[in-house]
């Protein structure tokens, strides 16, 4: 599908007579109808909850917007805990769905009263010493190992992932050890967890998952006896980084885990369990954008671009090869004739946010937008060769823009060492 920035060139420059390049923008309007999709998607479930991946993009004005929308929050971590908190969100709007566990995080966890989310079944004991006492819902999560994939159109494989190799969850023994074991701590109700596959661009990622999930779910409630109360799909839903991707159909994906739920759950007598999401890439990535000022071209054994952003704005490509669409504001429409790479100015090669790309020409001065940072754009960021984090900014459905985080000054860089001794 064609991919068409949510800013224009006009707006752009209005914001940055303000708040100068680089800065990841969001566009609210986009944020709540997604949201709204997603929940409608999922209505036939009556104990339906989203809840947001906060390490995607953790900024309380969008947790904000999101709970607005009905959401919850997934954590991983004590910062994260106190990032809900400092939003007024707590109990079981909550889901700490963490691995690794450090004490404070667990103890910070059942504190706010969240869901909590057991990664390894050593976490049953540790629960025990650790906790004053045994919440009375707990969560495990699932790994069923081996390799895990989706065919789509000819028997294309269109979702490969390895979770035999992954370090997260349990087996389905250790799952049913947990659950006996909890049920004689005192746990009343249950929930199971997993996460497959990332980025999919298939529709039935989640209704396989589900189908997985649902299995599970029946044959650990015949063998321990204990009731489950919700199953969390957790993320993985993907967007169309590509223009030549398909866009996930959130409509169509819901209806295809109700029909899971009636086949294999209703007649169990399990239509009581609520369905659980950890979205974080699909609630935020298309709704988010980094925008930054060409400041620097160069010709030698190919064309350069040279950007204000670089890698520490927006690790994805570095890291992973991401593509990520490029628009050069104001010239929509002209032609893709000219092949660039486009670069940040870290001391890396891998510094760049594209290579071999068509575009229109670029001058210097020109507003690159960078698509779908939305969610583990900022999130990622660092300060590798001293370079500072962006600010953020919210675009308002009436059109308005708010900065919701400031960018980072060198007196935040500084500020982890006492350099009052040294002369800078
Ligand atoms: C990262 C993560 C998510 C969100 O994944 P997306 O790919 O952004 O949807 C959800 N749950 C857990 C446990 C995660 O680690």
């Amino acid at each position: 599908m064609e991919k068409k920035p949510f800013l224009t060139l006009e707006k752009a420059k209005e914001i940055i007579k303000e708040i100068p390049t680089p800065f990841h923008i969001y566009d609210e309007k986009g944020i709540r109808e997604n949201a709204r999709a997603l929940n409608k998607a999922f209505s036939w479930n009556k104990g339906y909850k989203e809840y947001f991946a906060v390490k995607a993009t953790p900024n309380p004005y969008l947790m904000k917007i999101l709970e607005d929308e009905g959401c919850g929050m997934d954590c991983s971590s004590y910062t994260e805990l106190m990032l809900c908190e400092a939003c007024g969100i707590s109990g079981s709007d909550i889901m700490f769905s963490s691995n690794v566990t450090p004490v404070e995080d667990m103890q910070k966890a059942y504190e706010m009263g969240a869901y909590i989310n057991l990664d390894d079944y050593t976490h049953v004991d540790f629960i025990k010493r650790v906790l004053p006492s045994v919440p009375k819902t707990i969560c495990c999560r699932y790994n069923p190992g081996g390799v895990f994939e989706l065919s789509g159109s000819e028997d294309k494989v269109q979702v490969m992932d390895t979770p035999g190799d992954s370090k997260y969850g349990m087996t389905e023994e250790q799952m049913e050890k947990a659950f006996i074991e909890l049920k004689e701590l005192g746990v009343e109700e249950f929930g199971i967890h997993a996460f497959l596959a990332s980025n999919t661009v298939s529709n039935e990622y989640y209704p396989e998952l589900a189908g997985i999930l649902f299995e599970l779910a029946v044959r650990l409630k015949k063998k321990t006896g204990v009731h489950i109360k919700f199953i969390n799909l957790s993320g993985g839903v993907g967007v169309d980084y590509k223009p030549e991707e398909p866009r996930s159909d959130i409509a169509y994906i819901g209806e295809g885990v109700r029909k899971k739920y009636e086949k294999i759950l209703a007649p169990e007598g399990m239509d009581d369990v609520s369905i659980f999401t950890e979205l974080g890439r699909y609630m935020l990535a298309p709704f988010g954008a980094l925008v930054a000022t060409a400041i620097h071209e160069k010709h030698i054994y190919k064309d350069y671009i040279g950007l204000d952003a670089c890698a520490a704005n927006l690790m994805r490509p570095a890291m992973y090869g991401s593509y990520h669409h490029i628009t050069v504001l104001g010239k929509e429409n002209e032609k893709c004739d000219h092949m660039y790479d486009v670069t940040g100015g870290l001391c890396e090669n891998n510094d760049k946010f594209a290579i071999d790309r068509m575009l229109p020409e670029i001058e210097i001065g020109d507003i690159i937008y960078i698509h779908d940072t939305g969610a583990h754009g900022f999130s990622m960021g660092y300060n590798y060769n001293g370079k500072l984090r962006s600010a953020e900014v919210l675009l308002g459905e009436d059109g308005s823009f708010k900065m919701i985080r400031r960018a980072e000054t060198p007196k935040d860089y500084f500020i982890t060492f006492d350099y009052s001794e040294f002369d800078l």
